[in-house]
């Protein structure tokens, strides 16, 4: 049973529709598949809503089982400066809390891209438009359909691809300094939820929460912030992340051990976007049925077998 706990399609910033990502998954051997799209919920938003029902279609006819899943933009304080960290949120239900947290991100997505066009414009003159953007953004998402599928959850890989497009520099350049990097020129932050208080909203609203890629530059989170976290109800870590090598992800497994934490594994699948394929990190079954049952104990969701 392989079972792959985190990847994105063009309901955010993957380059696949999601029917595609779970054709995709039954192609590469992946029998469970969590879609865990930025800060967005099936329930929060008509696109989302969308593209969570062609990938059931998809999952039926391709014996793939659903988890249900979002990759939410957190962050925790490093003396006084905001750190960027990310954490996956599983099978948990509709609930007002999470929807008035994660609405505000949502929107904060979309407000920020407008001020990063606007700087780039203001230094550099007409060379990119929001519309280009949004184009981008939107292409992948809608081509080959009769009906428009709505917006697409928008994210610093739309407008890398899109400076990209316009010969102004490489898709990976964009993430530099000089560009859209953490400290970039041109980079602003979006608004992002405390760590402790996203995993206490999403065991209220019966899910289990993975801390994304902890030791990824930019995404970086010490160990005595996951130790907090453990303590606040945190339940796994991906240790089995594309971005970690063998030494990240020992270390890592030996302190899930240490604060009795579960060690998942996800590709991030991407699409064109990154280079990994569906599949490519992998979490143990063992550990998938821990999480089921959490959920479960929690009044959660579960996920959702091909047959349904
Ligand atoms: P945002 O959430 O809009 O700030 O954009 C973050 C997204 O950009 C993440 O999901 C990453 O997949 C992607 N990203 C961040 N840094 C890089 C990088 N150095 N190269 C390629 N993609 C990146
Ligand atoms: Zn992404
Ligand atoms: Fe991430
Ligand atoms: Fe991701």
């Amino acid at each position: 049973m392989r079972i792959d706990l985190h990847s994105h399609s063009t309901v955010s910033d993957g380059t696949d529709r999601p029917e595609v990502v779970v054709a995709y998954a039954r192609a590469c051997g992946v029998d469970v598949l969590a879609l865990t799209e930025h800060d967005v919920a099936a329930w929060l938003d008509p696109a989302a809503e969308r593209g969570w029902r062609a990938s059931l279609e998809a999952a039926r006819t391709n014996q793939v089982t659903l988890v249900p899943g979002t990759e939410i933009s957190c962050h925790w304080w490093d003396r006084g400066v905001r750190r960027s960290a990310h954490l996956l949120g599983l099978m948990f239900r509709e609930g007002e809390a999470l929807r008035e947290v994660l609405g505000t991100v949502l929107h904060s997505r979309s407000t920020r891209m407008e001020t990063m066009v606007r700087r780039i414009v203001a230094d550099r003159g007409e060379v990119i438009t929001l519309a280009e953007v949004m184009a981008v953004a939107r292409k992948a998402a809608e081509s080959d359909r009769a009906e428009p599928v709505g917006d697409p959850v928008l994210g610093r890989p739309h407008l890398a691809k899109a400076l990209a497009e316009n010969g102004l520099c490489t898709y990976e350049e964009a993430f530099g300094d000089a560009w859209l990097g953490s400290g970039g020129r041109y980079y602003v932050r979006k608004a992002s939820v405390p760590l402790e208080e996203a995993v206490g909203l999403v065991r209220e609203s019966g899910g289990v929460t993975v801390l994304a890629h902890p030791a990824r530059r930019g995404y970086l989170v010490p160990e005595s912030v996951i130790r907090r976290l453990a303590d606040a109800g945190l339940d796994g870590i991906e240790a089995n992340h594309p971005w970690h090598d063998d030494a990240d992800r020992s270390r890592l497994t030996q302190l899930a051990q240490e604060c009795g934490l579960l060690v998942t594994g996800g590709s991030d699948y991407h699409g064109a976007f990154k280079a990994e394929d569906v599949g490519d990190r992998l979490t143990h079954p063992e550990v998938y049925f821990s999480l089921v049952a959490l959920a479960a104990d929690r009044g959660g969701l579960a996920p959702v077998p091909p047959g349904e």
